[in-house]
């Protein structure tokens, strides 16, 4: 008998490209068809078969606190009780900004969106438009939202399908975008010897998240900073997936590195569509209407998204960070020795990790397309089957959240351990 699953699909292939909003929903790198979710509640994910998995993507890292997070339905309830949406200035956007200047003390005015992708053209418009330069600067493998100028060498949903770049996206907006190795510091050296004076501004996830995860070597971020401030480039953190995950003031926190710019994202709305940018009060002030730098949003500041975001933020005390990380080091204590006898790899930053086939963590992305993808496909099946839900893509980072302690840490453990053995044979 086919599962209701099976049968949506087939339905939402009719009127949705795909059958899916977003193409690595498809589970193309990894084969078989995605469960359809009927619903979720703290760690677990239910599917319309009544299926239940321990969840690893936690909404691709939006997540921090699981699903229906008591505190952030109520405020979102209620505020949605008091209209949805206004399209005029709301106390709590002040009260969001505010709680977010006091964890990246480096974005001294926060300008609040609606997606990851808009956070970033935004923070690269107004880079260009502050430094009068043109060329931006990414890294191979990192991914800054759907849009065209960051749509080049950019990783994960991208790799997976194979496409480079996309079509559509115009050769001459290409064209302005320069691509050097993550974790390469001498590349981005020498573009910057060659033309570093047209150059706008680097973005970069201080994590790399979307190749799966890999982390600066040391050094790294720093020496991007030197090499932007060097030459009158602007240094973009894209924080948008390591925003309040991997610390509470994110990667420039933990590493101790301070962007100029810096794009939030997935946790910072608690699930719902909000994003934030940020950065110097000289920067920010040349946008509209203060500056002639053009941004804006009819929902942006959405009164339900603005409620979820500040009733996820004042969750997140020292308490939350210690149990990810105590979680984050049960995972990889639990798979060290699987890992080792079969000669795979594993890295983490917190709570975000990748299982990586093949026998050392990648530095960038050339090396994590060498991993085994068929390896990575048959560890994704037995852990689905098992009613561990990951990634479906090995170049997707795991995410998970506060809650991931006792009978669900276990189950995810040892749903993990016995998927590397099948991934083995
Ligand atoms: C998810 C992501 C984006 C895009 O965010 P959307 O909300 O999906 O548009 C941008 N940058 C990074 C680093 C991301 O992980």
């Amino acid at each position: 008998m086919t599962s209701r699953s099976s049968r949506l699909l087939t339905e939402a292939r009719n009127v949705i490209p795909g059958g899916v909003n977003s193409p690595v929903r498809a589970f193309r790198a990894v084969g078989g068809e995605p469960p359809f979710i009927a619903r979720g509640a703290g760690n677990y994910l239910y599917d319309v078969d009544g299926h239940e998995y321990v969840d690893l993507v936690s909404s691709w890292g939006a997540l921090l606190l699981g699903h229906a997070n008591p505190g952030v339905v109520a405020a979102a309830t209620e505020a949605i009780g008091r209209g949805s949406s206004y399209g005029a200035p709301t106390e709590s956007e002040i009260r969001l900004a505010e709680a977010i200047r006091d964890r990246f003390p480096t974005m001294r005015k926060v300008r609040l969106c609606s997606s990851g992708t808009e956070a970033t053209m935004h923070a690269i418009r107004l880079a260009r438009g502050a430094t009068g330069r043109d060329v931006i600067v990414k890294m191979d493998g990192c991914y800054h939202g759907a849009h065209d100028s960051v749509l080049v060498a950019a990783g994960s949903g991208v790799a997976t399908l194979g496409i480079p770049g996309s079509p559509g996206v115009p050769a001459g907006t290409a064209a302005d975008t320069r691509v050097v190795p993550y974790n390469d510091l001498a590349a981005t050296a020498a573009l910057f010897e060659r033309e570093g004076r047209k150059i706008a501004c680097v973005i970069v996830e201080p994590v790399a998240g979307n190749m799966g995860t890999v982390p600066p070597l040391p050094g790294y971020l720093e020496g991007l900073r030197a090499l932007c401030s060097d030459y009158g480039a602007l240094l973009i953190f894209d924080e948008v997936m390591t925003g309040f995950r991997v610390s509470r003031g994110g990667a420039q926190q933990r590493f101790g590195v301070a962007p100029d710019l810096t794009t939030l994202g997935k946790v910072c709305g608690g699930g719902f569509p909000l994003a934030a940018f940020g950065g110097r009060d000289d920067l920010m002030d040349q946008l509209a209407p203060v500056g002639p730098i053009y941004q804006a949003g009819t929902l942006s500041g959405n009164p339900a998204g603005v409620a979820a975001g500040l009733a996820t933020l004042n969750q997140l005390d020292d308490s939350v960070y210690d149990t990810l990380e105590a979680s984050g080091a049960a995972i990889e204590a639990a798979l060290a020795e699987p890992l080792a006898y079969y000669g795979f790899s594993f890295a983490r930053v917190g709570s975000m990790f990748t299982v990586y086939f093949r026998p050392t963590a990648p530095t960038n992305y050339d090396e994590a397309k060498t991993c085994d993808t068929a390896a990575f496909a048959r560890f994704f099946n037995a852990a689905l089957s098992g009613g561990v839900y990951l990634p479906p893509s090995q170049f997707e980072a795991a995410f998970f959240g506060a809650l991931l302690t006792g009978r669900a840490l276990e189950q995810a453990c040892d749903g993990l351990s016995a998927a590397l053995v099948a991934a083995a044979e």
